[in-house]
């Protein structure tokens, strides 16, 4: 078994970027600047952004944090976006995810230009990703594509089983999967809540993508030997041993499935380090004008 380490990988893609954007500014470039809005006191959220704004300092890039109190309403963040896109020094920016519930966060994300719309959930990117198009891939399934790169995995021909068909993560997972390049051409079968013989489906996958949100779902008698396991759940649990009081906890049973996987994600430490790298990547991009001229 060898584990996919989402630190390592993710130091390195960082640095990597890091260096692409030395040279772009040493060649004129204007330096990346990637905006965050932060709507509420969502404790995961504030912290996810936290990250994000962190990693821009690490990497050079310009960072600006909007913030907008629990009450804001839907006009006044849709203005907020308005501005962002008008704003020439802004190449990319994120509306941080869960929007409080009197806020459409399909209606938000469409208001996005897709030109900055650096996180990929606007149909356009969506559109332009089935279609095979230059588009911005969400974080998270940037994020596993690097990984099963960087490991030099083999993906041509495998059964690839994906559990969860979220838009962020199980949908777009999938599309990318069966696309005819590498990463991809694999058979591809997205399951859900609803498909029946769950069990006997992963046994038969070469490569399993786990991402439905309940923890250590996924345990040895699912996987068949040698499988690449990448586990995307991210759960917190209360854990009295624990000085926070609680631990993260992915949906594989990492100790259970991992002398069975030839490859497999470790939470925390493995795809969550990822999706950061995505984001970023996405801001350079942006900031080049590479996909939107
Ligand atoms: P989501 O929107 O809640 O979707 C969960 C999916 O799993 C749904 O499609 C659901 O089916 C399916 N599902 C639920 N129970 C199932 C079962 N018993 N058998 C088969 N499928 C089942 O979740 P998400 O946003 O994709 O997130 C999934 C997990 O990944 C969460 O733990 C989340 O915190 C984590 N996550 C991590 C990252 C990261 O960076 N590592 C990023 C995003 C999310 P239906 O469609 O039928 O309801």
């Amino acid at each position: 078994m060898q584990l996919l380490d989402g630190k390592a990988i993710s130091a390195q893609i960082k640095s990597e970027i890091k260096i692409e954007v030395e040279n772009w500014i040493a060649a004129g470039g204007k330096k990346p600047h990637l905006a965050a809005i932060l709507v509420g006191q969502d404790g995961a959220s504030e912290t996810y952004v936290a990250s994000k704004i962190r990693s821009c300092e690490e990497i050079g890039f310009t960072s600006t944090l909007l913030r907008f109190g629990p009450e804001t309403t839907e006009t006044e963040l849709l203005e907020a976006v308005d501005s962002l896109n008008k704003n020439p020094d802004v190449d990319g920016f994120i509306v941080q995810l869960p929007l409080p519930k009197h806020i459409s966060e399909n209606t938000i994300m469409e208001a996005v230009d897709p030109s900055k719309d650096v996180d990929g959930f606007h149909p356009i990117n969506v559109g332009r990703m089935c279609k095979g198009l230059p588009a911005y891939i969400s974080a998270t399934p940037f994020g596993i594509l690097e990984m099963l790169i960087r490991a030099g995995i083999e993906t041509s021909g495998k059964h690839c089983v994906v559990i969860g068909r979220s838009q962020i993560v199980g949908l777009p997972m999938s599309i990318l999967m069966q696309r005819n390049e590498y990463p991809g051409n694999c058979t591809v079968t997205i399951t859900h809540s609803k498909t029946q013989n769950l069990k006997e489906i992963c046994q038969t996958a070469d490569i399993l993508i786990v991402a439905l949100g309940r923890p250590e779902f996924v345990t040895a008698d699912y996987i068949k030997e040698g499988a690449v396991v990448v586990d995307v759940g991210i759960t917190r649990v209360e854990d009295a041993t624990k000085k926070s009081g609680f631990a993260i906890k992915g949906d594989v049973n990492f100790a259970d499935v991992a002398p069975k996987s030839s490859f497999i994600t470790p939470v925390p430490g493995g795809v969550g380090l990822m999706t950061i790298c995505g984001l970023l990547t996405n801001t350079l991009k942006a900031a080049r004008k590479e996909i939107y001229k």
